[in-house]
This record gives structure tokens, C-alpha cells and sequence, in this order.
């Protein structure tokens, strides 16, 4: 059973004026089985968590530490992250131009099996995932992010989740610019990938939207660099009624 365990976790962020402490102690188990859902305004930190956790050289880790299933994270390459069953899909996916998806998802899965998958049965899984997330097969072509829309974008990353089958994902704004259809259809994958119960799911959103169609087992506020409150998804709701004020005493930063 897939344990992803952040302790006491420090972070801080290199800034024209020094070193500037982003994350003051973050403590968050993940389990095979659950999804937890980070919620925040804006600017508290969350994708710094996540960056932390990928391994983004902009992001120190000054205390604290991550593992997952007993192994040290922080002292793995991000390679080696995504080798032992790490996924992190960013708030901003990078482009990757002359890189086809269908190159770029073979090279993925080939890194984190430790063997490029079977030719024919690859393509028959590729097909699959991309029909379920009603992927045009035209995509399959398509350079890396180029051109993709904020809705595109989001189902590539899901695609990848569904392809490379990873012990714990990471998902930063994943409802970020998705229309009600984008937002079903990866909601829907996002569920599909949680039904197998062998996957940990760390759902980081602004919004409750995402929550409506993905019901996390716990939720936890995140409010100036770490967890101020932690519950189960009435938490959600009651963060839809009251926003983040009661968190962060100014309504400007509820965002
Ligand atoms: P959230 O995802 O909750 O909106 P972030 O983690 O993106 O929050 O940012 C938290 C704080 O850290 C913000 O004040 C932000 O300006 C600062 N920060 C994050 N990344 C950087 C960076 N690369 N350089 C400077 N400041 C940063
Ligand atoms: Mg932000
Ligand atoms: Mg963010």
C-alpha cells in the first residue's frame, strides 16, 4: 500500500531580495485508496507544495521531509520521483515543441515501467484512454501542449495519469479553465483512475467546482504556508458558503 507522507515540510522560494520561507511546516499523509483535496486562496502556497514535492530546483526544502513508502523523496532526482510511482501535473504544463504526444506519453511510460511498453498493446491502451477522454485522435500527433487549449491541456495531463498508473498523483488547479464538459469528462477520469483503490490522490484547487464531481475523503485548508484546518468533504462545502475569510481575516485574500 502506496504511502506518501510530508512532514513538517519548510520550503523556501530564491527572490531578488533572499530567501523567502514559503511553506512553515506542512504535515499531510496520503494513503492508497484516498483523495485528499487542498484547498487555499491564492497565494498560500499550494503550488509550492506540489513544486516542492516534483523536485523544482526554484523550491528549497529548509526542513522537514517526504516519503514515500518509507523511501526519501527529496533525495531522488525527478526522474527517480516519477520511477517510484510520484505524478505531478502542474498548474502551468510546459510545451514541448517537435516532441509528439504520442512520443512524449511512449518515453513517460518507458521511464516509469524501467521498459518501453509492447508496441501494439501500447497503442491499443492509448487509443482507449484517449476515446474515454474523448481525446480527438488527431491529438496523438500533436506537439506537447503547443496550441492545446486550458481544457486540452487538463485531459492530457489525465491521459497521462490513466497511462502511467502511478502510486500517488498530484493534481495542482486541475479544474483551472475547464468548461462544465472538460470538467466532466476529467472529473470522470480522475474517478476511474480513484476506483482502482491501489492510487493515493492529492487534488490541490482554489475551487470547490472540481469537488462536486470528485468527493474527496478528506480536505484540508491551507492558509499562509501550511494546513490550518483539516476535515471530510462537509469541510468543502463549508468553504463554498464562507470562502477562506474566516482563514485569512481579509476578504481581498480569499481570491
Ligand atoms: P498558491 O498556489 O496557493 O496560489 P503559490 O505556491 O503559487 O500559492 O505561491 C505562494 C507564495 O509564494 C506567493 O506569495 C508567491 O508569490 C510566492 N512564490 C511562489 N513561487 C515563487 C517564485 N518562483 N518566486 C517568487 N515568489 C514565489
Ligand atoms: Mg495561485
Ligand atoms: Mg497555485
Amino acid at each position: 500500500m502506496a504511502t506518501l507522507e510530508i512532514k513538517d515540510l519548510h520550503v523556501s522560494v530564491a527572490t531578488d531580495d533572499g530567501a523567502k520561507e514559503i511553506l512553515k511546516g506542512v504535515d499531510l499523509t496520503v494513503r492508497a485508496g484516498e483523495t485528499h483535496a487542498i484547498m487555499g486562496p491564492n497565494g498560500s502556497g499550494k503550488s509550492t507544495l506540489s513544486y516542492a514535492v516534483a523536485g523544482h530546483p526554484k523550491y528549497e526544502v529548509t526542513g522537514g521531509s517526504v516519503t514515500l513508502d518509507g523511501e526519501d523523496v527529496l533525495e531522488m532526482s525527478v526522474d527517480e520521483r516519477a520511477r517510484a510511482g510520484l505524478f505531478l501535473a502542474m498548474q502551468y504544463p510546459v510545451e514541448v515543441p517537435g516532441v509528439s504526444m504520442s512520443n512524449f506519453l511512449r518515453t513517460a511510460a518507458t521511464a516509469v515501467r524501467g521498459e518501453a511498453p509492447k508496441l501494439r498493446t501500447w497503442v491499443k491502451e492509448v487509443k482507449e484512454s484517449m476515446k474515454e477522454l474523448e481525446i480527438d485522435p488527431a491529438f496523438a500527433e500533436r506537439s506537447v501542449n503547443e496550441g492545446f487549449s486550458g481544457g486540452e491541456k487538463k485531459r492530457h495531463e489525465i491521459l497521462q495519469l490513466a497511462l502511467l498508473n502511478p502510486k500517488i498523483a498530484i493534481l495542482d488547479e486541475t479544474d483551472s479553465g475547464l468548461d462544465v464538459d472538460a470538467l466532466r469528462v476529467v472529473s470522470e477520469g480522475v474517478n476511474r483512475f480513484r476506483a482502482s483503490g491501489e492510487s493515493g490522490v492529492l487534488l490541490i484547487t482554489h475551487y470547490t467546482r472540481i469537488l462536486r464531481h470528485i468527493t474527496p475523503d478528506f480536505v484540508h485548508v491551507f492558509a499562509g504556508g501550511r494546513i490550518v484546518e483539516s476535515g471530510g468533504s462537509e469541510l468543502a462545502d463549508q468553504l463554498e458558503a464562507g470562502g477562506y475569510v474566516k482563514y485569512t481575516g481579509s476578504p481581498e485574500a480569499a481570491g
